[in-house]
């Protein structure tokens, strides 16, 4: 229903420490959902096992507390207000993904990286890789597995025109199977993939509001698939500018230290890193400490500056001086 009140959520990767371009990007998820009486959930993405670093769990829960970011109960977890942590939810994604294989909507695939991109002739978004070739779509409920542990089951994307209207990048339009390819739900080792774990856990979460960078856009088609297979409405996507270094790229080490954890280290109010992320966004005019909880009345992604922001060093220095 249109009036109740939306469920959001703050989903860090701790693939790594948390920088100011992740904090913006919670601090305008966490505005969007408490300036309308909203409830967030906090989940830890945690399932990409060889690149999640144990000390980055803990890490990135302190930097949401310290920004002044708060979190609900979620519906089906007990207990005050713990995060929901994907690792402790693969049962739930082993169940979803019965359904799916039910549906015939998954196949095994064995292909390395290396078959796809010698066999995939269309151009390609960098960071999207190559649209799968099909190679192992031809695979029907009945045919043999290949080996376990050598494959992973793809999802058959929709060859129909998919098209959304997002909250703060507007209309969106894609084929899925011609411009992004079948995607993989499972990786090799059985363990869910990214795309199908948010969606498995922003179904069971109740969200209905999905606040994230929008180098994700890509990835909200796939969701969009999964979330259609399952019968589930869709939530509002809302997919905000990300923060680039004075290179036009995204931020990265080569930008410097941008480490919530160093900036804290080093004395910096979360008032000032807060100040800093509603002015780079366009929502205050001038540069100056601030809460969150004090902005949630004032707080409007109509205002939200269109296009990607710079940072640069001499920011980092400007958020370190104003504490
Ligand atoms: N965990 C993802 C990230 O940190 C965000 C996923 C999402 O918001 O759906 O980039």
């Amino acid at each position: 229903p249109q009036n109740e009140p939306p469920v959001g959520r703050l989903a860090p990767s701790p693939t790594g420490a948390q920088h100011l371009g992740n904090a913006r990007t919670y601090i305008l998820a966490w505005l969007s959902i408490r300036s309308r009486g909203g409830r967030v959930v906090l989940r830890i993405e945690d399932i990409d096992s060889p690149r999640v670093k144990p000390w980055a769990v803990q890490q990135a829960i302190d930097d949401l507390a310290w920004l002044g970011l708060d979190w609900d109960e979620g519906p089906d977890i007990g207990g005050p207000h713990p995060p929901y942590i994907q690792t402790q939810r693969i049962d739930r994604y082993s169940a979803i993904l019965d359904r799916l294989r039910d549906q015939e909507l998954l196949y095994p695939c064995a292909c390395t990286r290396k078959d796809i991109e010698e066999a995939a002739s269309a151009p390609h978004e960098a960071h999207d890789g190559p649209v799968y070739p099909d190679t192992c779509a031809g695979w029907r409920v009945g045919d043999s597995l290949p080996e376990s542990g050598h494959f992973c089951w793809r999802f058959r994307s929709r060859r129909q025109r998919v098209s959304f209207v997002d909250r703060v990048a507007g209309p969106q339009s894609k084929v899925p199977h011609a411009e992004l390819g079948d995607f993989p739900v499972t990786r090799k080792t059985g363990e869910a993939a990214y795309q199908l774990a948010v969606v498995a856990d922003d179904i069971a979460m109740g969200i209905t509001e999905v606040c994230r960078g929008d180098d994700l856009l890509s990835s909200t088609f796939r969701q969009i698939d999964l979330f259609d297979a399952l019968g589930h409405p869709l939530p509002q996507f809302v997919h905000v500018p990300l923060v680039v270094g004075s290179d036009g790229r995204r931020l990265a080490k080569r930008h410097g230290d941008t480490r919530l954890s160093y900036f804290r280290e080093r004395g910096a109010r979360p008032e000032s890193i807060v100040g800093w992320a509603l002015w780079s966004a366009g929502l205050i005019e001038s540069w100056q400490p601030i809460q969150p909880q004090e902005f949630v009345e004032s707080f409007d992604l109509d205002a939200l500056a269109a296009g990607e922001t710079i940072v640069a060093p001499e920011d980092y220095e400007k958020i370190i001086d104003a504490s």
